[in-house]
């Protein structure tokens, strides 16, 4: 069966060119990239292009700006690490309801070491309540992260505004862009960004690769300690394959950002009108925000996100829910709550999300598929046939 995929934030096709570049560093060139002969040491040079290749994609001041990471869980984890043990008596840290777990949970532990945390609100379109922002730094505050955009809805954070904010009054402020990097121009050195996540496998490079961008003069500590790589604030051996893979992947990116703002965009905003006009009861999710050009997130009053993509994926249509089924009980997604989404659309929540690969015919096997869907699982759906049954549901 033809795989339809339109899960491209949870993770993306590694692009053709990526993994032709990638091939020989996992073969002929396999030396260690800080050995003293030239077999291994000359792959620096690789390593110095792909750094400028992510650089250019951020719009970067200077590529020893980029550190490589395994992911960007670990660039959240270093960015927030960094930053407490940078300014140990700053005791106070801000962050959003709706930041993926990598920013959320590792918050969450620092309160139970006695942090502070401020988590920020969003309204019901998913913007983020500034003004919040503006009364809760202060100079006790030690880090502000705040996501570009978010994986779930795609709703886009004013973040140089947010940096603005944070600058004047002495906090460090990190982002979490790992779902907006090629999708949305950025221009770091006319920032007040001090540092950004990103991650390899959300921009057609292969999992297992991230970069920590931190602005020169940032005051740092390493998250891994060891070896002296990436100018010792990143131990352990280059990954280098993967790297090079990113730098190529960045570089595509870069080309392709238009086309992701034009003809991604279309086809995203054809799939949304499709469904919402054949399809009653159904509403998009952030629609009156600024969103990511390849993000739609959709709920269906009265049938659950899970059902409708295990029928989905009969057909080889890959989407994602925003709800998680654990031990037989639904949880609304945190992201869609946070948003007062009503509890008869949060459960039927349902985000596709486009890419560079993305056709219309693949839009076009959705739009003729979904409604059927719908009204079969309506009709045998309990909050199908009663909206009060929906609202007496305790999870
Ligand atoms: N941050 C956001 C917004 C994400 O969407 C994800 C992955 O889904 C991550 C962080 C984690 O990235 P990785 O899978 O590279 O650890």
């Amino acid at each position: 069966m033809k795989v339809t995929y339109l899960d491209n934030n949870a993770t993306s096709m590694p692009a053709p060119e990526v993994t032709a570049e990638m091939q020989p560093f996992l073969t002929e060139f396999y030396g260690n990239a800080s050995s003293m002969h030239d077999f291994g040491g000359g792959v620096q040079r690789y390593l110095d292009k792909a750094r400028r290749q992510v650089a250019d994609l951020l719009g970067a001041a200077d590529p020893t700006e980029i550190i490589f990471t395994s992911c960007g869980t670990e660039s959240d984890n270093t960015a927030l690490f960094s930053a407490i043990r940078s300014y140990p008596e700053k005791r106070h840290i801000i962050t959003t309801r709706v930041e993926h777990p990598a920013v959320l949970n590792t918050v969450r532990y620092l309160q139970s070491q006695g942090w502070q945390a401020t988590y920020l609100e969003v309204d019901q379109d998913g913007n983020l309540d500034m003004e919040s922002l503006r009364r809760s730094v202060t100079t006790n505050t030690a880090i502000v992260s705040i996501m570009h955009a978010n994986n779930e809805t795609g709703v886009v954070f004013p973040i140089e505004e947010a940096a603005a904010i944070c600058k004047e009054r002495g906090a460090l402020f990190h982002t979490d862009a790992v779902q907006s990097v090629g999708k949305v121009p950025l221009d770091l050195k006319n920032s007040a960004i001090d540092m950004l996540s990103l991650s390899g496998h959300k921009l057609h490079a292969p999992k297992g690769i991230g970069v920590l961008y931190v602005r020169r003069g940032t005051r740092f500590v390493p998250f891994m300690m060891g070896g002296h790589q990436e100018r010792g604030r990143r131990a352990g051996t280059e990954n280098v394959p993967y790297i090079i893979g990113l730098g190529k992947a960045c570089e595509l990116a870069r080309e392709r950002l238009n086309d992701e703002n034009t003809r991604v965009k279309a086809l995203r905003d054809r799939l949304q009108a499709g469904l919402l006009s054949a399809i009653p009861n159904a509403k998009v999710n952030g629609a009156n925000a600024r969103r990511l050009p390849n993000t739609a997130n959709i709920s269906f009053e009265f049938v659950e996100g899970e059902a409708i993509l295990l029928h989905l994926s009969d057909l080889g249509i890959c989407a994602s829910s925003g709800s998680a089924c654990t031990s037989g009980s639904l949880e609304p997604s945190h992201v869609l709550r946070a948003m007062g989404v009503p509890f008869t659309f949060a459960h039927g929540s349902v985000r596709f999300s486009l890419s560079y690969y993305t056709t219309e015919q693949e839009i076009d096997l959705v739009l003729a598929e979904m409604p059927a869907i719908i009204k079969k699982l309506r009709e045998i759906s309990p909050f199908g046939r009663s909206e009060a049954a929906a609202k007496s549901c305790t999870c």
